[in-house]
């Protein structure tokens, strides 16, 4: 029987019960300020962790089977059934790709020798910034800049609360600067309306500011708000619903400010052309650098989604949403969408990943599926082979990359369980085939 159990990783430390200095893959941010306890009922987030951390961590992932047609079966056998059909694949679709560093880089093998493509499911958010930055380019700032010299942040149209639960503990309401003793308090701009605001508070939280329109309306926001600072003021009383003067005020706060911050979330700006928002705020801060300074910070990239577009660039050259069918990378930001693609009828084979939150499960398809699932993944339909795979960070060790790409972390085999990883499965299928 072949020993796919345990990968080994940065910082193995399976034995110790109390854990100090754990890195959170639950989210895009990566804190890396967790404490856990572990027993025989598995982790324990003892401190530093959000709700996110504590479902992600403390879920009991024991028990799960490797199955083919819904019927258990051993590891050994649903590999063989998995390698059979990846071999027999005339075009397989790699999604999902909720994995780290090297898990992508397994499936970026594995799809390179197989002829497949590859697309990780929150590509569709992903590319509302994408698109942009190949065509316009953008100012941007990191996790760090921002915490330390932001003196205003202008949150635009984004939960940020929702997908990232600390990001205003750990980024905005922050007591210490590298830059100053006495760090001044911070305004809080929320461009839309129901954002949940209830973590803003502590001693660096100056005013908050809302502007209430509705979430789709936040390009007019934009605009508005750029004419003002290009000095072409708009007519009018309001835009959206917003009046004319708040929208000047905040034109009149960014140009004073040392150096605003425009966030956003791509998943969070759901709506049509959303991605010309994020083009006008690219524009925006453009112009503030004109005189000043401004940068944007593109959240998001939960579910790996950060370290697959990067592995994907470093190793084809392109972002993801990409083929091997012709024998070396192809990429069509269109064309390969794997939604699109099993729509339209284009693949033989579903090979799906998701390895951090039951919540990534594959769409039902009529093809047949192979997937390589965290134990609980909400599944469509039975898939042909499914394979109950670890998490990297808790089940065994890793690697991810944050959110603002700058910085790769390692993650830690916190001994919660002995499941595979994604690479080890992957990389297995890749040297039989
Ligand atoms: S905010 Fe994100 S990275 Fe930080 S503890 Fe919560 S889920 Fe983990």
């Amino acid at each position: 029987m072949t020993n796919w159990t345990q990968a080994k990783g940065p910082g193995d430390s399976p034995k110790s019960n109390a854990i100090t200095d754990v890195a959170c893959p639950f989210c895009g941010l990566v804190c890396d300020d967790l404490e856990m306890a572990r027993d025989e009922t598995g982790l324990k987030v003892t401190k530093n962790g959000c709700e996110k951390a504590v479902a992600g961590f403390e879920r009991n992932v024991n028990g799960a089977k490797p199955q083919i047609e819904g019927r258990d079966v051993d590891l050994e056998t649903a590999m063989r059934a998995a390698t059979d059909l990846i071999g027999a694949s005339k075009l397989p679709l790699y999604g999902g790709l909720g994995t780290d560093v090297d898990g992508i880089r397994a499936v970026m093998a594995l799809a390179d020798k197989t002829g497949g493509v590859v697309d990780h499911a929150l590509s569709e958010g992903q590319y509302r910034n994408f698109r942009v930055l190949q065509t316009r380019g953008w100012v941007m700032s990191t996790l760090t800049e921002a915490r330390n010299r932001a003196d205003v942040f202008i949150i635009v149209g984004s939960d940020l609360h929702k997908l990232h639960p600390r990001f205003f503990e750990r980024i905005v309401n922050v007591e210490t600067s590298l830059l100053t003793e006495q760090p001044a308090k911070r305004t809080v701009v929320f461009i839309g309306k129901g954002l949940d605001q209830s973590a803003v508070k502590g001693p660096r939280i100056g005013n908050i500011i809302t502007l209430p329109c509705e979430l789709n309306r936040v390009g007019e926001i934009i605009a508005a708000l750029a004419a003002e600072v290009r000095g072409a003021p708009i007519g009018g009383d309001n835009v959206a619903g917003v009046p004319i003067a708040d929208v000047r005020a905040l034109a009149e706060l960014c140009q004073k400010a040392a150096y605003p911050v425009f966030a956003w979330a791509p998943p969070s700006l759901a709506f049509d052309n959303a991605d010309l928002v994020v083009s006008m705020v690219s524009d925006l801060v453009k112009d503030l650098n004109v005189k000043g300074r401004a940068a944007g910070l593109a959240l998001g990239g939960n579910e790996g989604a950060i370290s697959a577009g990067a592995v994907s660039s470093w190793q084809s050259g392109y972002p993801l949403r990409m083929s091997f069918a012709s024998g070396k990378p192809d990429y069509d930001a269109l064309r390969y969408a794997i939604p699109n693609m099993l729509a339209t009828g284009q693949g033989d084979l579903l090979v799906w990943i998701a390895s951090f939150s039951p919540d990534l499960g594959p769409p039902a398809t009529k093809i047949p599926s192979i997937v390589f699932g965290t134990p609980g993944l909400k599944l469509a339909q039975t898939p042909s082979v499914y394979i109950p795979i670890g998490t990297p960070g808790a089940d065994h060790g890793g690697r991810i990359i944050r959110v603002d790409n700058v910085v790769s972390l390692p993650l830690r085999n916190l001994g919660r369980s002995s499941l595979p990883s994604a690479a080890n499965l992957l990389g297995a299928i890749e040297l039989a085939l």
